[in-house]
């Protein structure tokens, strides 16, 4: 049987987001978040983007190391042969590569204005599969562009020859989020099989199906014959209206009526992690919580009504569908409500001392405390706010590799 996997794309889709981003430091904290939780993937960045080449390569060495492990690390770049020598000279060691171009009539006629034919994207396409071919890419996966308003016949012309050229899955893009479970069912079962791919799930939130669209279409490339992989962001942070929300996904598969009887996933996700994940993202993003988001949202487990309160305290299963303590809540969270010493740019040895003093990390003697704390500083200048604990224990515990991601220089 066919099995579902997850491929977090925080760190590319999540980080378009129009006037949000993340530092370098958060976004490594992220893929070790979304390792921690079991997630088979994480679209980690832009090889072709310069100011990301040291992140990249840094995050490679984490890998290396054995502490991004077992997450798979990898790159997203256009679907164009010279692009993908660009991402191997900046990000020699990168090893698993998303391709993607447009597809549909729409974005041919629309954003290519005439320069290009649907064989011409084949064709350009194509070109990109083999050159990473040719620098020896573990996996290749192509992403179309815009796949909703794709034709389906074309969709399958496009994946066959991406197959036949070494490409071993299929993004099909609800870039727009027009799809719904309905169509997006049909369409993934199609092109399981008839490509005979593993297809990959990309959908967006603009008609608010993001995740009920992630379900169907992993269930319809499942009925085909194929693995499937759901995109997701963490929060469903993403342009516009954003992504399929990563922890709101996992719970549809695990909890919602009848799914996970059929379709399952092909490695555990440890969902303890959820709360410290959407919690971190949400900081590092300046984007808070909604109320009511699922799973994470302050209100997931509150119950103020009469019939309500009565019944939970009765049986929690009267009315919550699944327990707090799954999602890694119930935790009393301390806050410093008295005199607060923050670790920030322009800090000195003895409230640096203090900080990491409270969090028990012993430094050798000054030199090391002082080249810690010149890194936290470099951190904050990158972040433009206090660092949390996990990110200050890293630079402690990685200081080599943190000094590398805070390393931006204008490359020549
Ligand atoms: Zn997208």
């Amino acid at each position: 049987m066919a099995k579902i996997y997850l491929i977090d794309v925080t760190n590319r889709d999540g980080v378009q987001t129009a006037k949000r981003g993340l530092s370098k430091l958060e976004k490594t904290m992220i893929n070790l978040y979304l390792n921690e939780m079991g997630v088979f993937q994480s679209e980690f960045g832009f090889p072709t983007t310069r100011h990301e080449s040291y992140y990249l390569k840094a995050n490679l060495e984490l890998a290396e190391m054995g502490v991004l492990k077992p997450i798979r690390l990898e790159g997203w770049l256009r679907a164009i042969a010279s692009d993908v020598e660009t991402a191997f000279k900046l990000v020699p060691g990168i090893q698993h590569l998303n391709l993607s171009i447009s597809t549909s009539d729409q974005m041919i006629i629309g954003k290519f204005q005439g320069k290009k034919t649907r064989d011409d994207v084949i064709g350009e396409m194509v070109e990109a599969v083999e050159a990473a071919k040719a620098h020896s890419a573990a996996t290749i996966g192509v992403n179309a562009e815009d796949a909703s308003r794709t034709s389906l016949d074309y969709l399958i012309k496009f994946g066959l020859a991406a197959k036949e050229h070494g490409a071993a899955r299929l993004r099909y893009c609800d870039t727009l989020g027009y799809d719904n479970p309905f169509t997006i069912y049909e369409t993934a079962k199609a092109l399981a099989e008839n490509t005979g791919m593993a297809i990959e799930i990309h959908c967006h939130g603009d008609l608010g199906m993001a995740v009920a669209n992630s379900i169907a279409g992993a269930r319809g490339a499942i009925d085909g014959g194929q693995d499937v992989y759901i995109n997701t962001t963490v929060n469903g942070i993403g342009e516009r209206a954003g992504n399929a929300d990563l922890v709101a996904t996992v719970l549809a598969l695990l909890k919602s009526k009848g799914f996970q009887e059929k379709y399952q996933l092909g490695n555990h996700i440890d969902l303890s992690k959820a709360w410290k994940l959407a919690n971190f993202a949400s900081y590092a993003f300046k984007i808070a919580i909604p109320i009511n988001q699922p799973g994470v949202g302050e209100n997931c487990f509150a119950h103020a009504s009469g019939i309500h309160a009565d019944g939970v305290l009765k049986d929690p299963e009267n009315y919550e569908l699944y327990d707090y303590e799954e999602l890694g809540r119930g935790e009393p969270e301390l806050v410093e409500t008295g005199r607060e010493i923050c670790a920030g740019e322009y800090s000195g040895i003895s409230g640096f001392s203090h900080v990491m003093g409270k969090m028990e990390v012993p430094f050798k003697n000054r030199e090391e405390a002082n080249e810690i704390l010149e890194l936290v500083r470099y951190a904050n200048v990158e972040a433009q706010k206090p660092l949390v604990k996990d990110e200050l224990l890293f630079i402690a515990k990685y200081p080599k590799i943190a000094r590398k991601l805070l390393t931006l220089i204008p490359l020549e």
